[in-house]
């Protein structure tokens, strides 16, 4: 175990934008985010998993959240060529989840923090091709839900932290968060 103190250092060594600890008790919860994830609107409701429906109902999943105390709050941000840079938006995206998931990685290969709950952004992104529905999840250890399904109001999460939620024109923002108890760190 390491002081929390430390850890937005670390993510920050390790390629994220901005690190910041919260307070489990400042977190809000908003079904304005879930909602969205049954309008489909990332095109993966009903496709992972991670997602909605198969994680389970909004009302789990927060209480699941307070058990914590405090959370790591990840968030990488790049800049496109313009609004339309489909390519650099999928880009954008893979070095995201490369951080992010070398910061757990770290956080797990170090028992840096244990119990822990890691939520990222978007879809679980672990497989090319998700075996929902048809086989069980193949790799549970490395499947990652999301901040987004879990409820959690993303805007106002980065900005208890002191973290801008808008980086501005062209720029494409992801934040994931590791939850964990602060007790006997
Ligand atoms: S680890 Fe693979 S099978 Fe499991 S939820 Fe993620 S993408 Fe789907």
């Amino acid at each position: 175990m390491q002081s929390t103190t430390n850890l937005p250092s670390l993510a920050l060594q390790l390629g994220a934008t901005r690190a910041a600890i919260v307070e489990v008790s400042e977190i809000q919860f908003s079904d304005t985010f879930r909602q969205l994830c049954e309008l489909n609107s990332c095109g993966k409701y009903n496709a992972s998993w991670m997602c909605p429906p198969a994680i389970g109902p909004c009302d789990e999943l927060r209480n699941k959240v307070l058990e914590f105390d405090q959370g790591l709050v990840v968030q990488t941000v790049y800049y496109l060529e313009d609004s339309f840079d489909f390519e650099g938006m999928m880009t954008a995206a893979a070095i995201h989840e490369k951080v992010f998931r070398d910061i757990l990685n770290r956080v797990r290969d170090e028992h840096l923090l244990d119990p822990f709950l890691a939520l990222n952004a978007g879809v679980c992104k672990f497989c090319e091709n998700c075996s929902y529905p048809d086989r069980e999840c193949l790799y549970p250890d490395e499947a990652l839900s999301s901040v987004e399904a879990h409820g959690i109001d993303v805007t106002a999460l980065v900005t208890a932290c002191g973290i801008p939620y808008n980086n501005g024109p062209a720029s494409v923002s992801y934040v994931g968060m590791i939850l964990f108890k602060s007790t006997g760190l």
